[in-house]
């Protein structure tokens, strides 16, 4: 094939050599964790006295001493030096999205002109990397310049290649979190409290509330030499040009399909490195677009999931370059087909069991799983714009919206029968409630309930928060995010809720007891159900299972008071709407000095990344599509002269005539898109003269993203006419079709 001689394909490569892979040949229980310095090791390494402590300090959060520190620091080196592992570093989530570190030696001079290896607890608690460089939106400009990391106990170190790694949160020295880690574990502690609370209206021995998550991390593969060819994807991620495939998603014949070997090894070796790490993968298919793949582990404790998301989109960018591929976790890498999201699947679970299950067994868990159904819509209700805005970026801008992913409103579908349950609660008018809760204390006949475990098959696959039988699915996360933030605005939403629901409660429990007296109703359960019946009422406008791609939807949500906006720097803004800065204060997640900054540092990066895009756009159409069509032209030019000394004038008119279009086409289109680029940087330096960066990004996303889409409509019509071994760049047929 023509195109295969333009571009080196590595995959010929890979298919000479039969792919080996790493395989143990034990079973994945055997090295799971391998690599992971977990409980089992703790236990093995540790004095017993320190490893109680340590889990103490897991589990319950308590302080970590000094003492402590330097007895689990001396554990892990020796663990890590029995691996070969000779540095360490401190493992961070700045908000530049991905992960950072820096790694340094376990040398030290031993003062007798040696050398010994040392790590101390000072050393595995705390550091302050020169960190400066990192977007912090002014916050340590203004205070103080220095960034600490610290170290979270709670998710446990690990081993890549010869480094310990050591998750920390990243923090300002007058305490700004200034990374996704630190407000996540205020987030998960709140809504640890909160929920905890309410449970105890029900069980009051539950001593916790944890928040899982289970991600699902879709991605497509490109080999490595066509993406090599590919200014555009090496350095933004996505395609800025090309033309649709002939063939591409329409057959239905990518999902779920059979993995094409060279990918199967590809994701056998990565699950391998996920599993040492201690990641349960479980489940890895073919997505919709071809290329498109996901992998999805098994749910954990939210904190751990994050980083073992952000853990996993390293190794697989790594494995993926072993096997002559790279991995494109953009949202939107190819224009036409599918882009990639992450769904966040959420659930709170207690010591006891999950806490958005509907057991259906007594008429308590009944009630209290009511209670978190409401609870969570009504969190997801009232801070509907702020979850948009916490899962919105300049790349996933171009996913949602469109009709392949969760339309850019947060709607909640919760299926038949949750749906009746609540209506069932909401519709039972005081009497009924009291003829409902029973004499016994409470006794809730809600035959429904029990079905709820076995019919989930209504599923809606455009709901952008969907319940599933025993969690929500966030469906609206990008691909290329940290899970962090969309985490972040959930749980403490949710834990704002429960806060709420609690005071109302309480505040509703001596009326019922009064009007209750002697007749042996619980007072406790009687004030539920009618906060529960009030809430219901409030967050229906949340609640949609119909189709959100449809443009009634838009219309209708916007009717119910739900947030469209449309403008991803526009979204940013719902985090310092008065309603946000209240919620994050007043569970000590953010400050308004925080979240102000953080957006600052959101727009930068919106402006950043449309500003790349500007440009490289700009220099493909000029140095790579402009000479090439023009050169195109020349030779249709010859060949016009030549026809002209061959045949008669008559004839050789007739016989020219399709060239001499395509001579005046190909002028046209230049010249269109020659003006446009010029357009485009004017555009750019206006808008990069804009003082704020609010506005700027606002620039950039009214006036300069749009002048994309048409300079794109010039260039993918000339790859349909330009001679195909002239054409620069790999096309989507090359790209989207491993061999
Ligand atoms: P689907 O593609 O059908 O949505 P998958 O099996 O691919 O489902 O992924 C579902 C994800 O949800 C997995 O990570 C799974 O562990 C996770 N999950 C299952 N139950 C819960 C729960 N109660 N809380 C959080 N995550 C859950
Ligand atoms: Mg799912």
């Amino acid at each position: 094939m023509a195109n295969e001689l333009r571009f080196q394909v590595v995959g010929e490569a890979f298919k000479k050599k039969p792919l080996s892979v790493v395989a143990p040949n034990e079973k994945p229980s055997e090295y799971f964790g391998l690599k992971v310095f977990n409980r089992q090791k703790m236990y093995k390494y540790l004095p017993k006295s320190v490893y109680d402590k340590m889990i103490d300090v897991i589990e319950n959060g308590t302080r970590l001493d000094r003492a402590v520190a330097d007895a689990v620091a001396a554990g892990m080196m020796q663990w890590a030096q029995e691996n070969g592992v000779t540095h360490y570093t401190h493992w961070f989530q700045p908000l530049t999205e991905g992960t950072a570190e820096k790694h340094d030696s376990f040398i030290e001079h031993d003062g007798k002109g040696g050398m010994i290896e040392e790590f101390s607890g000072k050393l595995l608690v705390q550091q302050e990397p020169d960190a400066s460089s990192f977007p912090s939106g002014g916050i340590r400009s203004t205070f103080e310049a220095r960034g600490y990391s610290a170290w979270d106990p709670t998710s446990p170190v690990f081993i890549m290649d010869d480094t310990l790694i050591i998750p920390t949160v990243f923090i300002s020295y007058s305490g700004e979190a200034l990374d996704y880690k630190a407000p996540l574990l205020r987030a998960l502690k709140a809504v640890n409290v909160a929920a905890t609370e309410v449970c105890h209206y029900f069980d009051p021995e539950v001593k916790k509330v944890v928040s899982n998550l289970g991600w699902e991390q879709e991605y497509f593969l490109v080999d490595e030499g066509l993406y090599a060819a590919r200014p555009d994807l090496l350095l933004t991620g996505r395609t800025l040009m090309g033309h649709d495939s002939a063939k591409n998603q329409q057959m239905d014949d990518h999902y779920f399909g059979a993995i094409p070997e060279r990918v199967q090894a590809f994701m056998k070796e990565l699950e391998i490195e996920a599993l040492e790490l201690g990641i349960p993968c479980k489940t890895r298919h073919n997505e919709v677009a071809p290329n498109q793949f996901e992998l999805a582990p098994i749910f954990e404790e939210t904190n751990l999931a994050v980083d073992h998301n952000m853990l996993l989109m390293s190794v697989m960018k790594k494995v993926a370059r072993k096997h002559g591929f790279r991995v494109l976790l953009h949202e939107k890498p190819f224009a036409g087909i599918n882009g990639s999201g992450k769904h966040n699947n959420w659930s709170l679970s207690t010591d006891t069991g999950v806490l958005l299950h509907a057991p259906g067994k007594t008429a308590e868990q009944n009630l209290r799983f009511a209670t978190f159904i409401v609870e969570t819509l009504m969190g997801v209700y009232k801070h509907n714009g702020l979850l948009k805005a916490s899962i919105m970026s300049a790349t996933n801008a171009h996913r949602l919206g469109a009709n392949e992913a969760p339309p850019a409103i947060i709607s909640s579908f919760l299926g038949k029968q949750v749906s009746e349950l609540l209506d069932h609660i909401e519709k039972a008018d005081k009497d009924d409630i009291l003829a409902f809760a029973g004499k016994q204390g409470m006794k809730m006949d809600i035959p429904e309930i029990p079905e709820l475990l076995i019919d989930n098959t209504d599923r809606n696959r455009t709901s952008p928060f969907a319940f599933t039988g025993n969690r929500f699915e966030f469906r609206a996360v990008g691909s290329e995010a940290n899970c962090a933030s969309a985490m972040i605005a959930l749980n403490s939403a949710v834990a704002e809720a429960l806060v709420e629901f609690k005071k109302k409660v309480d505040a509703r429990i001596p009326e019922f007891e009064k009007k209750l007296a002697g007749t042996g109703h619980s007072a406790k359960f009687h004030a539920i159900i009618d906060v529960l019946r009030e809430d219901i009422k409030t967050c229906k406008p949340i609640r949609f299972d119909g189709n959100g791609y449809s443009d009634e939807w838009k219309a209708e949500a916007a009717k119910r008071g739900l947030d469209t906006e449309t403008s991803c720097p526009k979204i940013f803004e719902r985090y310092l709407d008065d309603a946000s800065i209240k919620m994050f204060e007043s569970l000590n997640v953010m400050t308004k000095k925080e979240l102000e900054a953080r957006n600052e540092v959101k727009w930068e990066t919106y402006t950043k990344k449309i500003q790349i895009e500007a440009r490289v756009l700009g220099d493909l159409s000029m140095n790579h599509i402009i000479p090439v069509a023009t050169s195109y032209q020349s030779q249709l030019l010859r060949n016009v002269e030549r026809m002209c000394t061959v045949f008669p004038a008559e004839k050789a008119k007739e016989l020219n005539a399709r060239n001499l279009k395509l001579i005046e086409e190909i002028a046209q289109r230049t010249a269109t898109i020659e003006t446009q680029v010029e357009e485009l940087v004017a555009a750019r330096k206006v808008a990069n003269k804009i003082e704020g960066e609010f506005k700027k990004a606002i620039a950039y996303h009214d006036t300069i993203a749009p002048m994309f889409d048409t300079i794109r409509y010039q260039i993918d019509k000339l790859e349909l006419i330009v001679d195909d071994s002239l054409w620069p760049l790999p096309k989507y047929r090359e790209l989207l079709f491993i061999r």
